[in-house]
């Protein structure tokens, strides 16, 4: 019989030619289980999805519960649906009162184009301006914005009207005009190897969008639903963004994204013409009700509230010298080594040893570190112990 892992490289598309290729048959709370029997503790939580763990018994429950009501009934927009209005509701009650609106998306990338869309209509200009070393996506709106060249030029033209400024670099805040429709950027660079920018940038980034009546576009699909130890990163800057894009963590494993706004921004999709935005599965019924109880699992179990203690553990666990910096806030992790072969090697050792890091897509010198937010603390020793062999071991 053939292995689903030669189907997988035979039958589905790659996107690499070097796949993980790690089996994966089912999974609870940090773990992955193989089909062997294998155990995995999952530190990159699906790459920031499951910040409460893999299949919480609550978020089952209200998968469960919609499915025995409904499914997909209809294109988003149109009916009353339960679960995106009570999720869209809940979301805004965590929020601060400039947001009125939420629309909601299959995805990150989706978020990132109607965000545009709506930055664009809104303001009546053209131009976008990004950061350089930035990830928003793979669709083309959303990589006319991410800063690796490479990534631009093997699929031009993209979009035009974009350009760049070097991230958390205050002489660059100046290239923001009156012809600027929105600044797109990351509350903190991911993909990017985890760059925190200054709190004094953010808020010079605000006042000079205020000053020339662009929108600020915050990017918190890897850092929202309390990834960086507050709800949403924009917290620790003392700053509302005009325009907040959500994904990954929001669904409790279920697929979904969003993008929230001011309800008159929000509002220019609804006329010319009219459907400005439409999405057939966007906001689909059953990732709404496992968002809504994500959301609550994430208050009740005090999830934010915890991340300070536990990144701080991570931090004195990982305190060796051939981790040359511990980048990030919270629970969003990125230890600097010194090449890439050394993060092969190490992220290969601790799969073999039950363990799941990785590197970031536009920074591979360094490993990946964002477990579940319900980690505990013997699950972060033990992890750190695995990692700290397989430093000592090749670096
Ligand atoms: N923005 C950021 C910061 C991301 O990390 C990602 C995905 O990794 C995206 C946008 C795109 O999200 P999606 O993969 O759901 O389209």
């Amino acid at each position: 019989m053939i292995s689903n892992r030669e189907l997988f490289l035979q039958n589905t598309a790659q996107t690499s030619e070097s796949p993980r290729l790690i089996e994966v048959e089912r999974a609870e709370g940090i773990y992955l289980y193989g089909p062997e029997g294998q155990s995995y503790m999952d530190l990159v939580s699906g790459f920031n999805v499951s910040n409460i763990g893999h299949r919480h018994p609550k978020v089952l429950a209200a998968i469960q519960q919609q499915l025995d009501k409904f499914m997909h009934v209809t294109v988003y927009g149109e009916f009353v649906q339960a679960p995106q209005v009570q999720f869209a509701t809940d979301l805004l009650s965590v929020l601060p009162n400039s947001f009125g609106s939420v629309y909601l998306t299959n995805s990150g990338a989706e978020a990132v184009e109607g965000s545009m869309k709506i930055a664009k209509k809104f303001t009546g200009r053209q131009e976008i301006i990004a950061a350089k070393e930035a990830y928003h996506g793979s669709t083309q709106g959303a990589l006319s914005l991410i800063g690796n060249e490479d990534y631009r030029k093997a699929y031009a033209p993209l979009l035009p009207g974009i350009s760049f400024i070097q991230y958390n670099h205050l002489p660059d805040l100046e290239k923001i005009n009156d012809k600027t429709a929105a600044v797109v950027v990351e509350a903190i660079q991911g993909e990017a190897g985890v760059r925190v920018p200054d709190k004094a940038y953010m808020q010079a980034l605000r006042n000079k969008c205020d000053e020339t009546g662009t929108l600020l576009i915050f990017d918190e699909i890897q850092t929202g639903f309390g990834r960086t130890g507050k709800l949403f990163a924009f917290e620790h800057f003392d700053i509302v963004p005009d325009i907040l894009m959500l994904a990954k963590g929001i669904g409790g494993g279920m697929p979904l994204g969003a993008f929230v706004a001011r309800k008159e921004v929000m509002d220019v999709i609804k006329a010319n013409p009219m459907l400005g935005h439409i999405t057939t599965f966007g906001g689909h019924p059953v990732s709404c009700a496992a968002a809504k109880a994500s959301l609550e699992v994430i208050q009740q179990e005090k999830l934010v509230e915890q991340v300070e203690r536990k990144a701080a553990l991570f931090r004195k666990e990982l305190d060796i010298p051939q981790i040359k910096e511990i980048r990030g806030l919270g629970l969003m992790m990125c230890l600097q080594l010194e090449n890439f072969e050394q993060v092969y090697v190490v992220s290969n050792y601790c799969a073999d040893h039950g363990l799941i890091i990785d590197w970031y897509l536009h920074c591979e010198t360094a490993l990946r570190v964002a477990p579940p937010l319900t980690i505990t603390e013997e699950e972060i020793k033990a992890a750190c112990k695995i990692i700290r062999e397989g430093i000592a071991k090749f670096c």
